[in-house]
């Protein structure tokens, strides 16, 4: 362990901080113990596409979900009931979906302070063993060796929904707008079975191609369900009635200020 490094440092994007993982270290696996991991949607959908399950039964199995007090739906790993507390996909090896595990595995370490990600900070922790390796890297770079872009992206839509001024006004979510959010966002099987097996597409405009990408690609899918949430919560201008007459009403009592 470096003796001089300071505990918590904050560092900008393209400041250099040393640290390094990897299997050789005695502390391999410890950091997937004892944790509490919230997931995005995106999260999930990688997640349960690692574990081969329907989205369904990887949330029935593998999380808890609760409601903040804006009634958005929040969605925590289950972890190991004994005292360990394990992850469920943590093993000898490693991680067993590695390629597909969630923001947070990714960017430990480092914790951006804002939303803007403008400065991260870095807590170095004692039993964490990676701080005294001598690879050195800036922020960005540990961000592009993660693969994170897509996720930041990803999560960056579904804040639009979190942080939307709607919430920001002190509204709150009652029980079936927050199923809707959960549904739409999280349980994405179920969420295609209720577009491709109602009237859905009778009744909205929505592009050929685009509801072709969505029967089989679930990030298309998911960018999707953001439109749907902003349209059908906060009545923005995400979709459009195949009915011109009741879209023209809608989007004029839309912009009507209450
Ligand atoms: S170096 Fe840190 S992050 Fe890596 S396995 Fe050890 S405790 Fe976990
Ligand atoms: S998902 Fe993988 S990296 Fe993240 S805590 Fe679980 S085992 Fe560790």
């Amino acid at each position: 362990m470096n003796e001089h490094h300071p505990k918590k440092v904050l560092f900008t994007v393209h400041e250099p901080f040393q640290f390094a993982c990897h299997p050789g270290l005695s502390c391999y696996n410890r950091c997937c113990h004892d944790i509490s991991i919230f997931l995005t949607p995106y999260d999930v959908l990688r997640m349960r596409k690692g574990s081969g399950m329907s989205s369904g039964e990887f949330l029935e199995r593998y999380t808890i979900t609760f409601l903040a007090d804006d009634g958005i739906p929040l969605v925590l790993l289950k972890v190991s009931e004994d005292a360990q507390k394990a992850c469920p996909f943590v093993t000898s090896e490693g991680c067993a979906i590695y390629p597909n595990r969630p923001w947070s595995c990714r960017m430990y370490p480092v914790s951006p302070t804002s939303s803007e990600e403008v400065e991260f900070l870095i807590e170095e922790i004692p039993s964490c063993l990676g701080f005294g390796e001598e690879r050195e890297q800036t922020v960005g770079e540990w961000k592009h060796h993660q693969n994170i872009d897509l996720y930041d992206s990803m999560n960056r839509a579904y804040r639009e929904i979190t942080q939307h001024h709607f919430f920001q006004m002190g509204n709150k979510l009652d029980a079936g707008r927050a199923k809707l959010i959960y549904t739409a966002c999280y349980d994405l099987d179920s969420f295609r079975k209720f577009l491709f097996q109602s009237r859905f597409f009778e009744k909205y405009d929505v592009e050929a191609d685009l509801i072709d990408k969505m029967e089989n690609d679930d990030e298309e899918l998911l960018s999707f369900s953001y439109r749907w949430v902003k349209f059908a919560l906060f009545s923005e201008d995400t979709l459009r009635l195949k009915d011109r007459d009741m879209d023209k009403l809608l989007q004029s009592q839309a912009k009507t200020p209450s």
